[in-house]
């Protein structure tokens, strides 16, 4: 089995991929305070600060703060000093700030207005938001850009597998689809050592 596959820009811990099971079950965030939406910062593009202000009317709805009157309230940062990336301010509980609360979970406002008016979240949220546990390091010297796990950080939504360390779980698949797209099965063949 391959230990890293390389696609276009990224080199992607393959032994991590096959050694995880994902399942998003946030009463697990709960129960231990360890909720991604609270624990990060989330560093987006410039495109991906420009696509969700245009959500935040809709977004509103769930999380109200979002608006003032009809002008969305900028909630974004400069990240780094660098003016192309970007960060999404924090309320004042920790949370991202378009967190909502509905049946004592934390959810996302986002994704809440995506499914109201019929847009997929995972192509309209932020990289970082649809692809968690996931995530994606600095440039080696190579120009690559490591892919994997943020074990450190011991995500709840990462179970090690007892058996079957060859083949990718469906949620990890579906991680991956949210990072490379069409480009995914390719990637989890290569993986899976085909
Ligand atoms: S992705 Fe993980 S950390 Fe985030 S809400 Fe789901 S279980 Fe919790
Ligand atoms: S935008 Fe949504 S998914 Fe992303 S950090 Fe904020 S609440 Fe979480």
């Amino acid at each position: 089995m391959k230990r890293e596959v390389i696609v276009g820009q990224y080199r992607i811990d393959a032994a991590q991929m096959v050694a995880w099971e994902y399942a998003c079950e946030p009463e697990k965030c709960e129960e231990r305070d360890e909720y991604c939406c609270a624990r990060f910062e989330v560093d987006i593009s410039r495109t991906e600060m420009e696509r969700m202000t245009g959500l935040m009317p809709a977004s509103a709805r769930y999380a109200p703060t979002l608006m003032q009157g009809r002008t969305p309230v900028n909630v974004f940062d400069e990240f780094d000093d660098d003016p192309r990336r970007f960060v999404i301010d924090k309320n004042d509980a920790g949370d991202c700030v378009f967190t909502f609360v509905a049946a004592g979970e934390k959810r996302c406002a986002l994704h809440a207005a995506c499914l109201e008016i019929g847009l997929d979240p995972m192509k309209e949220k932020p990289l970082p938001c649809r692809i968690w546990p996931l995530t994606i390091g600095d440039k080696d010297p190579d120009g690559k850009i490591h892919v994997g796990f943020d074990l450190a950080s011991n995500p709840v939504c990462l179970t090690k597998k007892r058996r079957d360390r060859k083949k990718v779980s469906p949620g990890v698949r579906e991680l991956l689809t949210g990072l490379l797209g069409k480009r995914a099965d390719a990637a989890i063949r290569g993986i899976e050592g085909e």
